[in-house]
């Protein structure tokens, strides 16, 4: 028979491998740890939602609705549907439908995978992940200031500096409107200078044009008109609040008025926190006002606020401190040889377990059960701070040998223990030790 050939991963779609999963796990912890403390309320909507969704929420000349979207048949009935590219659709389409904003605003966060069609590179993926907020109900810039500032709380909290704040006012429609048929006509006149792109959203996109990454057009798009200046006492004074209150805590930022998302539903705030430590894919979240999306999905006007954070660009940033080394996988080790000791050793591994340890039993592989040699490489292996060893003799004996695998000065001391007693055992010694970094003891 010819090999099969071997399936390997989709384009762009990564794996989190066991070395890396720690390195999540904190970052997931400590950003879920810092949303409760504001306040905010874990939500999760599917995946896969109606193609329609997107298009309203997100808007349809963006990049994300042009070209990004997996989009597919429900082969049962023809329904059309979509991978989600992003949370704020998702989250708002679910606080409608279950009127989740009936007995006032809601502070409410999600994470999980996204899907875009983008060409592969560093920190562009086809499927990633973030970690975002939504403040439903909320108008003033107090809401803004909060998530800015959460934000910031995460950062210190994981050690990540270097990592600024631009911050930008993209006001409201009628001022947009304005604006855009100054910039459209500033653009004709340096049509030459234009690239494709940029051409063709001239008049569906104008805005996002002010966004470009292409070198030859940035003198141009610096002097084009700014949004800032079209903008009308409200907006200005959504803004200047919103400085106020970073200022009085210290938040450091820059107004970057070319700071836009080409979303047609968004307005007044937008703001992201970038870093020059990934490259071209500097961004690591991005927020923004939304005000006039509810509305659109047919619900009662109600302003909202929002941010998203690209996690596999946090977890290179975090990498890059050298953190987090990966932990033991268990506090004890069960070694045995025999029927009768293996028999013990299940019994004794769950009443571990029961007691708050993590317990990695030995399994046979097709190598065999192993001799004990090569069990002992294994719980060393694991990094457990115990081995509890059964063998004939202990069996005999109605003892196990309990094997400290990490002693002060490296010695390995040995005690033999009756099996009743090893969860006490184990528990004294893990309690008794001082050195609590290298247990998993949750009782
Ligand atoms: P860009 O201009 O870089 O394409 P975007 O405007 O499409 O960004 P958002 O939709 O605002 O990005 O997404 C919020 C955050 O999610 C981004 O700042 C980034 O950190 C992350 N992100 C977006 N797309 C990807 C992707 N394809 N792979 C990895 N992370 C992504
Ligand atoms: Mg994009």
């Amino acid at each position: 028979m010819s090999k099969p050939e071997k399936i390997v991963a989709i384009k762009g779609m990564n794996d989190i491998l066991p070395t890396n999963a720690p390195l999540w796990e904190l970052f997931e912890n400590t950003t879920e740890t810092i949303l409760k403390s504001y306040g905010y309320q874990k939500i999760v909507t599917p995946i896969v939602e109606e193609t329609g969704l997107f298009a309203r929420a997100i808007g349809a000349v963006t990049d994300i609705v042009e070209k990004e979207m997996y989009s597919f048949e429900d082969s049962m009935n023809g329904d059309k549907l979509t991978l989600r590219p992003e949370g704020t659709a998702g989250v708002v389409r679910a606080v409608l439908e279950h009127n989740l904003v009936y007995d006032g605003p809601k502070r409410l966060w999600y994470k999980g995978p996204m899907f875009r069609h983008e060409r592969p590179q560093r920190g562009r993926y086809r499927q990633f992940f973030q970690f975002g907020a939504e403040a439903v109900g909320f108008s003033g810039p107090d809401i803004d200031a909060e998530l800015i500032m959460m934000c910031r709380r995460l950062w210190d909290d994981l050690g990540i500096q270097n990592v600024r704040l631009e911050l930008n006012s993209i006001g409201n429609a009628d001022e947009r409107l304005r604006h855009r048929a100054d910039l459209i006509a500033y653009l004709e006149k340096h049509e030459d200078i234009l690239d494709a792109e940029a051409k063709r959203r001239l008049h569906s996109n104008p805005l996002r044009i002010l966004d470009t990454k292409n070198p030859a057009m940035q003198d141009m798009v610096n002097a084009a008109p700014k949004l800032l200046d079209y903008l009308g006492e409200e907006s200005l004074a959504h803004l200047e609040g919103l400085k106020k209150i970073l200022d009085r805590n210290a938040v450091q930022y820059t107004i970057n008025p070319r700071l836009v998302r080409g979303l047609d539903y968004y307005n007044r705030t937008v703001f992201e926190w970038v870093t020059d430590e990934l490259g071209s894919q500097g961004t690591i979240c991005a927020g923004g006002r939304y005000d006039p999306l509810i509305e659109t999905f047919g619900g009662k006007a109600t302003p909202a606020v929002g941010f998203a954070m690209g996690m596999e660009r946090i977890i290179e940033l975090m990498k890059g401190l050298g953190e987090a080394a990966a932990p033991n996988q268990c506090d004890v080790y069960m070694v045995h040889q025999g029927e009768e000791a293996q028999a013990q050793a299940f019994i004794l591994a769950e009443r571990l377990r029961d007691a708050g340890l993590d317990v990695v039993l030995h399994c046979a592989t097709p190598a065999g059960a192993g001799s004990f040699k090569s069990q002992m490489k294994k719980a060393d292996g694991s990094g457990a701070a115990f081995a509890v060893i059964i063998g004939e003799d202990e069996v005999a004996s109605s003892k196990a040998a309990v094997k400290a695998m990490r002693g002060e000065s490296g010695e390995q001391q040995q005690a033999s223990v009756p099996f009743e007693e090893v969860v006490d055992y184990v528990v004294d010694q893990i309690v008794g030790d001082h050195d609590h970094d290298h247990v998993h003891y949750h009782p």
